[in-house]
């Protein structure tokens, strides 16, 4: 298996890695799968154009990948962040594309991001660049074709801008063209939560399924976002404690446990885990390697790595990030008997109530917070069983598993559509 290269790179070469006990080649000579599930439907790049509050001109590259459209319009967030180039916006469009396949909603995969420090500019800076970026997306997105949600440092306020821009530029009032609104803009209850509380219960089953008791266990956050804070909420419900976390600037701890509730408020009133009262600060990797039941990292790629992997004491690992670790760590830790919950499988409970918001919205008709949950948690749960079921029968990994399904889902329709 590849494991150099650019993060698209690798992401390709580990799924092709998962599809070779399903033989697709001996199975379907002359198909060409392999090539027409791993190359993207439309890459499309933009350059943004900012005027900022002092009256200078910023430019900006801006991506959005639309990977494949077999099982329904293209779905996946957005991401405003430095670290954004058209590679890693293809990598996340990707597993977007089995993310939807693993929980069955009938979406495709895509992925948009702005390479921009985003946490740096003004409100309306932020707000102006949001609303560019709609318009010059205009004619590509919408609720048959292309929806868009939040990601990295996007949120329902962000939304609410592109389906303002949006609706300025085409005409029209579409609610469903985009998902993770505000509640009072067509958003749907459970879904600020969602990414994060779908971490917690599939870790919880994995939890159940190794023997470990959530009740008093230890668990480390890495990344103190959205995913991470809901997951934490959720860990906490169940009895479990908060030994370790880090932002991206800032890394504490307290073996006896922290305040879930008030390290939020803390975090939203400083904009910062650090000097959390109670708390000691520690090394970021240290959240990694800390001595605990479970880890969740929930910020970037690549963050678990082969040098740190030895070091990792968790027993079961929830992915709440995409892709947080490499192929290198991945086999790491499966040899030392570590669980993990792939990424496309935890972290699906977003674009599940995604998919709930977008049912709701054309229908026009809104569900309770309970019968989201129950419905969310119904989802996750099933995928999370028909997958372990599937890594105990082969004696593999819960990611094995995981890509296999996913894999024989779009291959499934990427013959049925034909090939013409
Ligand atoms: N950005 C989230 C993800 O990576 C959610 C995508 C969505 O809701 O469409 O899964």
């Amino acid at each position: 298996m590849q494991l150099e290269g650019t993060v698209f790179d690798r992401a390709k070469a580990l799924f092709l890695h998962y599809a070779e006990p399903l033989q697709l080649d001996a199975k379907y000579p002359g198909m060409a799968l392999p090539q027409r599930l791993t190359i993207p439907d439309k890459s499309i790049t933009v350059r943004l154009t900012l005027q900022k509050d002092n009256g200078t001109v910023e430019v900006f590259d801006a991506y959005r990948v639309q990977f494949n459209d077999d099982l329904g319009p293209y779905k996946g967030g957005l991401r405003f962040h430095p670290q954004v180039s058209l590679d890693e916006v293809k990598a996340l469009a990707f597993w977007m594309y089995l993310k939807t396949a693993v929980v069955s909603i009938p979406f495709g995969g895509a992925k948009g991001g702005i390479a921009v420090d985003y946490k740096a500019l003004s409100l309306a800076e932020k707000e102006r660049l949001t609303k560019k970026f709609a318009i010059v997306l205009a004619n590509d997105i919408g609720a048959d074709t292309d929806i868009p949600a939040p990601d990295v440092n996007t949120g329902p306020r962000e939304m609410a801008w592109m389906s303002h821009a949006w609706r300025m530029a085409r005409g029209k009032y579409e609610r469903a063209m985009i998902t993770g609104k505000p509640l009072d803009n067509g958003g749907s209850l459970g879904r600020t939560e969602a990414t994060g509380y779908g971490c917690a219960i599939t870790l919880l089953e994995a939890a159940r399924d190794k023997g470990v008791d959530p009740n008093g266990a230890r668990y480390a956050v890495q990344g103190f976002g959205n995913a991470g804070q809901y997951a934490a909420l959720e860990m906490s419900r169940h009895g479990s404690r908060l030994i370790a976390v880090c932002d991206s600037r800032a890394a504490i701890g307290n073996p006896e446990g922290l305040d879930v509730e008030a390290l939020i408020r803390h975090k939203e009133q400083t904009g910062c885990v650090a000097d959390f009262p109670g708390s000691k600060p520690i090394d970021p990797p240290e959240v990694l390697t800390a001595d605990c039941e479970f880890l969740i990292p929930a910020a970037l790629e690549d963050a678990i790595t082969k040098e740190i992997s030895p070091d990792v004491k968790a027993k079961v690992i929830s992915e709440a990030a995409n892709g947080p670790m490499t192929q290198e760590a991945m086999e790491i830790l499966f040899k030392k008997g570590t669980v993990v919950v792939p990424d496309i499988l935890a972290n699906a409970g977003g674009v599940t109530v995604s998919y709930f918001e977008w049912v709701q919205n054309r229908q026009e008709y809104y569900w309770t917070h309970e019968v989201v949950m129950e419905r969310l948690t119904k989802r996750l749960v099933d995928s999370y069983r028909r997958i372990y079921e599937r890594a105990q029968a082969e004696k593999t990994s819960l990611r094995q598993a995981a890509y296999e399904g996913a894999i024989e889902r779009v291959v499934r329709i990427a013959l049925e559509r034909g090939t013409q």
